[in-house]
């Protein structure tokens, strides 16, 4: 059950510090359910509890939708022996609604990462019945090309014997093979792209070597464990680096550096009913 402390609740909704939301407790100024209430540290069920302050109902909201640009090497849970969380970068006003992430990134994986405590919409956005389109853009190891898309349309074997419902893959820029004391050459139709493939060259071995590199925007309709990362397997290719983008219609923020996150606006949860 979600509990809050009566302090903790008023302060978070922007009622003032700490020390004046006490004094104004203390005072009088504040019932729960009728009764006034003089313990500033009572601990309040936001959805069950009527609060009134100087005879305003307090709405505390009983729901929360987080956009997440998760970093690399937070793990996709709500608790963890061993590794940070997505829930441990929120903050406080968001964790006591006990949100958890709506399916899973790898712990190496970043980008668009859905965070809530709406189990019915989770639900729904997961359910391998709705299809939900993922997009994510990935470095990969050698040159992705035609016949790869071509496969990922038709639906390529995992190494389970899982074959995948059709994906659609398109190479947004590319660099080709070091070679002794010569730089790869970067090809990109759009600049943007080009720059965004540039951001995540560490990713790649260092040092000279011959393997070209591939930037691509890869969707898909299931969400399969380490789905993007097989696909590519399943081609004879290795994701070296992987970002969502977008998950159905939310689209990862460019104003989200990884690891920050925001409230979902109104329009983004309707978009998602
Ligand atoms: N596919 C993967 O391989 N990893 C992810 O984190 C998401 C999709």
């Amino acid at each position: 059950k979600v509990t809050i402390r009566l302090d903790k609740m008023l302060g978070n909704l922007g009622y003032g510090t700490r020390s004046s939301i006490k004094q104004w407790v203390k005072q009088g100024a504040v019932r729960v359910n009728g009764e006034v209430v003089k313990d500033h540290g009572r601990q309040i069920r936001p959805n069950d509890d009527t609060v009134v302050l100087n005879g305003e109902t307090i709405r505390y909201r009983d729901t929360v939708y987080v956009l997440l640009h998760k970093p690399a090497g937070v793990v996709s849970a709500t608790e963890d022996m061993r590794d940070r969380t997505v829930i441990d970068l929120l903050d406080e006003e968001v964790t006591v609604l006990s949100p958890f992430p709506v399916g899973r990134l790898d712990k190496d994986t970043e980008g668009l990462l859905l965070i809530t405590n709406d189990g019915k919409l989770s639900h729904e956005l997961l359910s391998p019945r709705k299809h939900v389109p993922k997009t994510y853009r990935a470095l990969v190891a050698g040159t992705v090309g035609k016949e790869d898309a071509e496969a990922f349309e038709r639906g390529v074997e995992l190494d389970d014997g899982y074959v995948t419902m059709p994906a659609q893959l398109e190479v947004l820029a590319s660099l080709s093979a070091v070679a002794g004391d010569s730089e790869g050459q970067m090809k990109a139709d759009k600049p943007e792209a080009a720059a965004e493939m540039s951001a995540v060259l560490d990713f790649a071995p260092s040092g000279p070597n011959a393997t070209p590199l591939s930037w691509i925007e890869l969707t898909i309709h299931e969400g399969k464990f380490h789905q993007v990362k097989r696909m590519f397997e399943a081609v004879g290719k290795k994701v070296l680096y992987l970002r969502r983008v977008a998950m159905g219609p939310l689209k990862l923020d460019p104003g989200l550096a990884p690891g920050d996150w925001r409230e979902l606006t109104e329009d983004e949860i309707d978009s998602l009913r």
